[in-house]
């Protein structure tokens, strides 16, 4: 799966449930909650985009899906090794 570094950054700060009957997730914390399924949302972003939402990007980072932890690893910078006393 594809993902856009600005929808894959606002994917990170939702939250995501999994419905009753294991048939979706219900993703929260942006401005209303939607319902994906399947790697559908129904959001109107995905509605008149096609391509993958934030929303449809919270689930596959909960799922672990590999391209979008590869997207995510370009996203956010390896920290800077702190310098132990021992270092210098
Ligand atoms: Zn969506």
């Amino acid at each position: 799966m594809t993902a856009d570094f600005e929808r894959l950054a606002r994917a990170i700060h939702l939250d995501v449930e999994t419905i009753a009957n294991g048939d979706g997730w219900i993703v929260t914390g942006g401005s209303g909650s939607h319902l994906v399924s399947g790697s559908a949302c129904d959001c109107i972003d995905f509605g008149v985009r096609g391509t993958p939402c934030k929303h449809v990007l919270a689930v596959a980072l909960r799922r672990g899906d590999p391209d979008v932890l590869e997207t995510l690893r370009l996203l956010v910078p390896l920290p800077r090794r702190r310098r132990s006393p021992s270092d210098a």
